[in-house]
């Protein structure tokens, strides 16, 4: 699956965390994972709470190291950068947290959390910082005042700007935006949406955009991976994933995203509960809910097939199931 072009490539990625400490019982989050994500495009991350996209955001940033894979930026491997590397790499990608509230510090001004990044990277003059700061804060549609407030006076939805435009200032090529529009209400989550769609068209930013809801990846994703228990259990290009989802798993989600017409009544809701991934089911993670479940999907942990046959790298369609096993 590698492609010269990626801007970031995921290669067979593990992620394992040791329980209370010990060293015999340990939490597989991420589970031989790989994508890539090109430049200037979006890549749509989607599964339910404990699928293990965070743990995955966090090993891509290097805030977690990964036991097993690796994460390459333009073809470099990020576990062997040093140094001036590393800085670089770190200015250009951005975490914009699930929670703004959590993440800017109550006791900062705006103009402070937008500075600080640029004070350590050293970008700017410093008397040149704030000039960007606010230049950041216009892209994302909030006026220069904003700069003297605390994270406290602002609305859910103006803070979710901010953390974009704190993720922003350092002018990177690639945002990973982990559950960013998740508490919003429809009509904020629509602005946010537009948002991100300018900042790639007219910034040229990649997103590896992360969410449990369907219908708002929908919206924006050029590829859509999904996960399930650390596993990337289907991966396709958007509009044929949206076409023609294949994992059980991805149809069922499909299924769950409310529809306004009465004639498609109620959303069908999944099934039974995400298991421990500290006890993952033998065999297919996904067979304690799977209403296609056969003998051996018990036994046997299907491998990721390509089902379709012309489709080159950027195009190609994996899925992890027995039912499209040759
Ligand atoms: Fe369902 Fe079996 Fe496919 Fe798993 S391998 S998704 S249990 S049909």
């Amino acid at each position: 699956m590698q492609t010269d072009s990626a801007l970031l490539s995921v290669r067979e990625l593990v992620v394992r965390y040791r329980v209370n400490g010990s060293r015999r019982e340990l939490l597989t989050a991420v589970n031989g994972v790989s994508f890539d994500i090109h430049a200037g495009s979006i890549f749509g991350l989607v599964g339910e709470s404990g699928s293990g996209k965070t743990s995955l955001a966090h090993s891509i940033m290097q805030l977690t190291l990964p036991t097993s894979g690796e994460v390459q930026f333009h073809g470099k491997n990020l576990a062997h950068m040093k140094g001036s590397d590393l800085k670089k790499m770190r200015r250009n990608i951005q975490l914009a947290f699930q929670d703004p509230l959590a993440s800017l510090s109550p006791r900062r001004s705006i103009q402070q959390s937008l500075i600080e990044p640029l004070d350590h990277f050293r970008i700017d003059a410093p008397e040149q910082r704030r000039a960007r700061a606010c230049r950041a804060l216009e892209t994302v549609g909030l006026e220069a005042d904003v700069l003297l407030r605390f994270p406290h006076e602002l609305s859910g939805g103006q803070r979710q700007r901010v953390a974009l435009a704190r993720a922003l200032v350092t002018e990177p090529e690639l945002i990973i935006a982990d559950e960013s529009v998740s508490s919003m209400d429809v009509s904020v989550q629509a602005r946010i949406i537009e948002l991100i769609l300018n900042l790639r068209q007219q910034l040229g930013i990649a997103f590896l955009f992360i969410a449990h809801d369907l219908a708002v990846i929908q919206q924006l994703a050029d590829h859509v991976g999904v996960m399930y228990l650390g596993k990337m259990i289907e991966i396709a290009p958007a509009d044929r994933l949206f076409r023609q989802a294949a994992h059980p798993y991805t149809r069922a989600l499909l299924e769950a995203v409310p529809v306004p017409d009465p004639a498609h009544g109620k959303p069908v809701a999944l099934q039974g509960e995400v298991p421990s991934a500290l006890t993952p089911p033998a065999g297919c993670v996904f067979h304690t809910r799977c209403p296609r479940v056969e003998d051996r999907c018990r036994v046997l942990d299907p491998l990721s097939n390509q089902i379709n046959e012309s489709g080159e790298k950027r195009t190609s369609h994996h899925v992890k199931c027995h039912l499209w096993n040759p």
